[in-house]
């Protein structure tokens, strides 16, 4: 009897070996259901083992073999890789490609309704708002159409039984549509041609070769990347091609860009769909008839057929970072990905990440450089408002340049965007009488003040409580005052200066969904709003074309800290927001407001020399032995007290292995120090680039024995350091 070694999303240590009754076909990479303890659970077989490696063993039967087609050998591959990269068990990382595991039955049916021409020898009113709720709606199911008419769902029951109904069970979710290859794209100019054919050809030749699409904003490395999905499209009739976009990035515009230029939606994986959703693109990915998906981080690991092509847009950002569970950079992932599929790897950035250009000038990346934007739309331009020199007045927050430049765009009928990355009205709430800050209880973190809902949240945790009217420290009234700004702040401001023109906040506290969102980017682009104030979310995949101004608040917010790669994501960050002006035939303009107008990472904006930039950065890295020069590892602890995760963190530096060339550093409270009743230490671990960093902290694990409420996880590449 054949054996199959069952791997199963659990943490297990290892996979487990069960016999294959008769007459089911199990093969490598089948999603198949076995009895593992109490339950009935879902795995993956890894390997098939000969009749002979039984062995006597009593074995369990696998029970179940699903429909769907095996899992590939490279994802198979990807997942013992990636577990062993990131030191976790392969099961969580087979966890993270089984998300959806109700993929993995076939699609579901729903009976759903439908006039059929008859009428009701019976009519009430309930009836009659059936019937037109019908009319308008088509075939729908009982609940969606007694909702819409506001009756009982027993109504449609009793027009069904009448005969003025029809009911008629369909599939809930039907295959993507195929998009096409050959629709025409825009004419590009010399240099997109010339960076397209390099990524058509790299498709054609079916290898693994990874390439940075190094482009300005706006200098169309969107229009590049789509001729290479084409080609991919054309050349292999079972490829299927991943587009990677930070989380925020995926709005309905971008997913619309997609749809006109090929003719068809693309597969959809992000946080904000609804399980059915999910369950769609997760059976659609597995059959291999999903072609091109689109989505945040997780959509890496879901199980495709014949990944050919991923693409990383705006690959340098910092949500790539999964920081929870499995901890892994995407953009890293994708390229062992890409190795192990025999794929090619696009990473695309107007501001890409030092380790990127690293490789780029090490020749391991390809890089294509888009220096314009096409037509007549150009760069903004630059400069820097010096605070020190001309601040704002007391208690506000916009400086005397700023606001005229604000009045002159109003003036001349174009818009302004205000970016602030501060949600809500207040970052700190302090008393006047006592000095006491509020903070979210057990914690260090600020709440933040929110005026719209009357609210102080914390920004951390989720936290939140209606504003007191007295202060909860020494109980006296009216004392509690809002210090510094957030966006609803600034919009006051802007307010009480320009009351004629029209103001929004866009912040995910005003564009939650979908809708909300298009309303303010229909808005926008409409020319209904004069003044957009926003945080990050308006940094990201939005062109405005009569927005002319970008004011930037307070440049400085995010350097703040003792964390080396600020400066790096700084400038990213102000370069994009600032690359929002000017995407049309009216030149834009960038006012950025700092304290530090001789940090090298403002000079550099104030320039355009990222590059110069780079340069230092990458210098300041090489010196201290760090990423991309050598290798960071990170293991964080947490325990319910401060005096308990400092005792263990002391025992558990002792047990750190010598490692030639290996730097323990800490412990040191975590960059958030308490998370939900948790205190949080951090090691930080560095080793020269030649080091396997990922075998050195298994090592260290496995000697770990931590007493029940510690908790341990390790961060290979931390983000921040
Ligand atoms: P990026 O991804 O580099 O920010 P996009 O691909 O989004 O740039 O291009 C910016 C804008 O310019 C888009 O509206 C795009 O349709 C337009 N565009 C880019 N290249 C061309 C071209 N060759 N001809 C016409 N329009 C173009």
């Amino acid at each position: 009897m054949p054996i199959a070694r069952i791997l199963f999303p659990l943490p297990l240590p290892e996979p487990f070996d069960y016999a294959v009754p008769e007459g089911l076909d199990v093969q490598e990479g089948a999603y198949v259901a076995a009895p593992l303890g109490k339950y009935e659970r879902l795995g993956v077989v890894q390997e098939m083992l000969p009749d002979s490696a039984g062995d006597g063993r009593k074995l369990k039967f696998v029970s179940e073999l699903y429909p769907t087609p095996p899992m590939s050998r490279p994802m198979r591959e990807f997942i013992q890789w990636a577990a062993r990269y990131t030191v976790s068990h392969p099961g969580h990382v087979l966890g993270m490609a089984l998300r959806s595991r109700g993929g993995l039955v076939p699609s579901p049916t729903e009976t759903v309704y439908s006039l059929t021409g008859a009428t009701p020898a019976r009519v009430t009113e309930a009836r009659t708002k059936l019937i037109d709720a019908a009319r308008e709606l088509g075939p729908q199911s009982a609940s969606v159409l007694s909702e819409a008419a506001g009756v009982s769902s027993g109504v449609v029951k009793g027009l069904a039984d009448a005969g003025v109904l029809r009911a008629e069970s369909i599939a809930t979710d039907l295959p993507f549509e195929s998009p096409l290859a050959d629709l025409p794209g825009a004419t590009l100019t010399d240099e997109q041609a010339e960076a397209a054919q390099a990524l058509k050809s790299a498709v054609a030749t079916r290898a693994f070769e990874t390439f940075l699409l190094d482009g300005v904003t706006g200098s169309g490395k969107t229009e590049v990347y789509f001729e290479a999905i084409a080609e991919a499209l054309k050349t292999d009739a079972d490829a299927q091609i991943l587009v990677l976009l930070p989380e925020i990035a995926l709005t309905q515009a971008i997913l619309s860009r997609f749809e006109s230029r090929f003719g068809a939606k693309p597969a959809p994986w992000h946080s904000g769909l609804s399980d059915k959703e999910r369950r769609r693109t997760w059976r659609e990915v597995a059959h291999g008839r999903a072609r091109i998906v689109i989505g945040a981080r997780s959509a890496l690991f879901l199980p495709y057929r014949q990944l050919k092509l991923i693409i990383i847009d705006e690959e340098h950002d910092g949500s790539y970072k999964q920081e929870d569970g499995v901890t892994y950079h995407a953009r890293d992932m994708a390229v062992m990905r890409a190795k192990l599929e025999e794929a090619v790897v696009v990473l695309a950035s107007a501001t890409p990440a030092l380790e990127t250009m690293v490789n780029a000038e090490s020749g391991r990346y390809q890089r294509l450089k888009l220096s314009a934007r096409p037509g007549a739309s150009r760069l903004p331009d630059v400069d820097l408002v010096d605070l020190r020199r001309a601040p704002p007045e007391r208690n506000h927050w916009l400086s005397p340049h700023l606001i005229h430049a604000m009045q002159e765009t109003f003036a001349a009928g174009e818009q302004t965007l205000l970016f602030l990355n501060r949600r809500g009205y207040a970052p700190l709430v302090i008393c006047k009488s006592c000095g006491e800050r509020l903070k979210t209880p057990g914690t260090e973190n600020w709440l933040t003040e929110h005026r719209y809902t009357g609210r102080l949240v914390c920004h951390v945790t989720g936290y939140s409580i209606p504003k007191p009217k007295t202060c909860p420290h020494c109980g006296a009234a009216d004392s509690l005052m809002g210090v510094g700004p957030g966006v609803e702040r600034v919009a006051e401001e802007v307010r009480t200066l320009m009351p004629e023109a029209r103001i929004e906040i866009f912040s995910s506290d005003t564009a939650q969904g979908g809708e909300a969102t298009r309303g303010i980017v229909d808005r926008m682009e409409q020319g209904e709003i004069d003044v957009l104030i926003g945080t990050q979310i308006v940094a990201k995949g939005h062109n405005f074309p009569n927005l002319t101004l970008v004011g930037v608040v307070d440049a400085d917010s995010g350097m703040k800290g003792g964390d080396l790669r600020a400066g790096e994501r700084t400038y990213q960050l102000l370069s994009q927001v600032a690359g929002r002006a000017g995407r049309a035939e009216r030149p834009g303009r960038a006012l950025v407001q700092t304290y530090a107008p001789d940090n090298p990472a403002m000079l550099a904006l104030a320039d355009n020399n990222r590059d110069g930039f780079l340069q230092i950065e990458r210098d300041v890295r090489a010196e201290l032995g760090l990423p991309p020069f050598g290798r960071l590892a990170a293991m964080i602890l947490s325990a319910p007290s401060a005096q308990m995760v400092d005792e263990i963190a002391l025992q558990i530096v002792q047990q750190a292995p010598n490692g030639e060339g290996i730097e323990v550093f800490g412990p040191a409270p975590a960059p958030i120090a308490v998370l939900r009743g948790r205190h949080r230490r951090r090691f930080l671990v560095k080793s020269p680039k030649n080091i396997d960093l990922s075998a050195y902290m298994a090592a260290w694990i496995a000697r770990l024995k931590l007493p029940n409420p510690v908790r341990m996880s390790v961060d290979i590449d931390p983000y921040s350091f």
